[in-house]
């Protein structure tokens, strides 16, 4: 017979179409070696009783910054503490943007040698493009590499990327970038912006009278947003790009992406955290500083409803551990961004949960959406037999009030401070090592490089012929 490294007793696993099911899962090498049912007799060298709780896949955060700086990651603790409080949070993987004007095969190696032994989550790159050395290099940063999604912040003109080392780019380049991305099976992860816009905004008269979020707001509306969305759709439509909208935070954006979807599929939509949970009236004041902007009522209630239909693929948190002190200033002079990559899971399942929501569609969101658009697929995003054991135990019966201090983050804030959250992690498992146990970290970081070769639509045709054969 053969002997399993580990049997975990006493889950409720979740299984795509077939929901939550009584079952043992077994785990050699850190990769599923069986799933059988409660009392069948097989040999495991360790057991560890679920008692009852709920066995999900483990959540992917797809959209992470690291570093002091948030460009890129540099020292121990910008990978340790970073990924603690993804794991703390039923986190397994994150995708990290690496930021730099420098050619990435320069920049990997001490971005890679930071994370590595570092990290509590397994871990990939996306690389922030801006010049066209980068974009010549696409094909390379895929093959050599095994990066295979690029971001473009469409809101860099002129010097509105000086204060990342970014510069400045036009249309016409992300015409190339977005058609270069597409010959290489890369996808393009836009920051969509109309910078313009913003510029005349912010030089009108400020209004004394509305609150610090309110003003930001209305320095970058739904418009900016929306419009951006429009025309970098358009354009992945012309050239045959994949295109995934990263943190869509307003109707009008959700709307203006299902509209062009219509019309062409290839196009992804990311929210975060925050956009379903915070709006420019919650009591965070400068710590919910962030592009873009916190927005109203029915901007959450529209990305929920997009979660309920699918309309919204995935949610990540942006995470970044901008210092305490950065936020700790007037909304004009405070730093955007805030930490939260451990609050995506439970509060998409747990708030998904009793908003009615159906299980399938959270895990998908929360997991399984983003191995497959991402290239991870079926390795992360599913629990089945050869699958990386990467595991979220959660307690959807108890909830968690968010305190800082229990975020493992350098940031040393949360705008969601004192918030309850309807559904408590228990443990956190990557490739079958306990990152979390009864909700205490290991002290040992087990996380791992993940090399990808696809992104978008030549991803998810991958993925979707290794179902065949399954
Ligand atoms: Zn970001």
């Amino acid at each position: 017979m053969t002997t399993h490294d580990l049997r975990l007793r006493g889950g409720r696993v979740f299984q795509h179409g077939a929901g939550l099911q009584d079952l043992d899962i077994l785990i050699t090498d850190g990769v599923i070696s069986g799933l059988v049912a409660p009392g069948t007799t097989v040999a495991a060298r360790e057991e560890a009783d679920l008692g009852g709780h709920v066995v999900l896949p483990g959540g992917i955060d797809p959209h992470v910054h690291l570093g002091k700086d948030i460009r890129v990651p540099r020292e121990a603790d910008d990978a340790s503490l970073e990924t603690a409080s993804a794991a703390a949070g039923g986190i397994t993987s994150m995708l990290v943007y690496l930021m730099s004007a420098d050619p990435y095969e320069q920049v990997f190696p001490g971005s890679a040698a930071a994370m590595a032994g570092n990290s509590h989550t397994d871990y990939g790159f996306h690389f922030v493009l801006g010049t066209d050395e980068q974009v010549a290099a696409i094909p390379d940063y895929v093959r050599e590499l095994g990066v295979a999604s690029f971001k473009f912040f469409m809101n860099f003109r002129g010097d509105e990327g000086k204060y990342l080392g970014l510069p400045g780019n036009d249309d016409a380049y992300m015409y190339d970038l977005l058609g270069r991305a597409a010959d290489a099976g890369a996808m393009v992860n836009p920051h969509p912006e109309n910078i313009e816009l913003v510029w005349k905004l912010r030089g009108q008269p400020k209004d004394e009278s509305v609150s610090p979020l309110e003003a930001w707001y209305r320095s970058r509306p739904p418009v900016v947003e929306a419009e951006a969305v429009q025309r970098v759709a358009y354009f992945a439509s012309v050239t045959g790009a994949s295109v995934y909208a990263v943190h869509t935070s307003s109707r009008a954006a959700l709307n203006a992406m299902t509209l062009q979807r219509s019309a062409y599929e290839n196009l992804f939509t990311e929210t975060c955290t925050q956009y379903l949970t915070l709006t420019t009236d919650s009591d965070c004041g400068t710590y919910g500083k962030v592009n873009p902007p916190l927005r109203h009522t029915e901007d959450v209630e529209a990305l929920w409803e997009g979660l309920r239909t699918g309309a919204v693929d995935t949610v990540g948190s942006d995470h970044n551990a901008r210092h305490r002190t950065a936020k700790e200033k007037d909304i004009w002079s405070a730093s955007a961004g805030f930490p939260g990559t451990g609050l995506v899971l439970p509060t998409v399942v747990g708030e998904g949960l009793r908003r009615g929501i159906d299980l399938e569609r959270l895990v998908d969101a929360t997991s399984t959406r983003a191995a497959r658009l991402f290239g991870l697929f079926p390795r992360k995003g599913t629990i089945r037999v050869g699958s990386d054991a990467d595991l979220a135990v959660v307690d959807p019966n108890r909830g968690t009030t968010v305190r800082a201090e229990q975020q493992h983050s350098a940031a040393e804030y949360s705008p969601w401070e004192g918030t309850e959250i309807p559904l408590r992690v228990v443990h956190t498992i990557v490739r079958g090592h306990f990152a979390v146990r009864d909700g205490v970290l290991s002290s040992t970081p087990a996380g791992t490089y993940l090399s990808r070769s696809r992104g978008g639509a030549a991803a998810l045709a991958h993925a979707d012929t290794l179902k065949e054969d399954a």
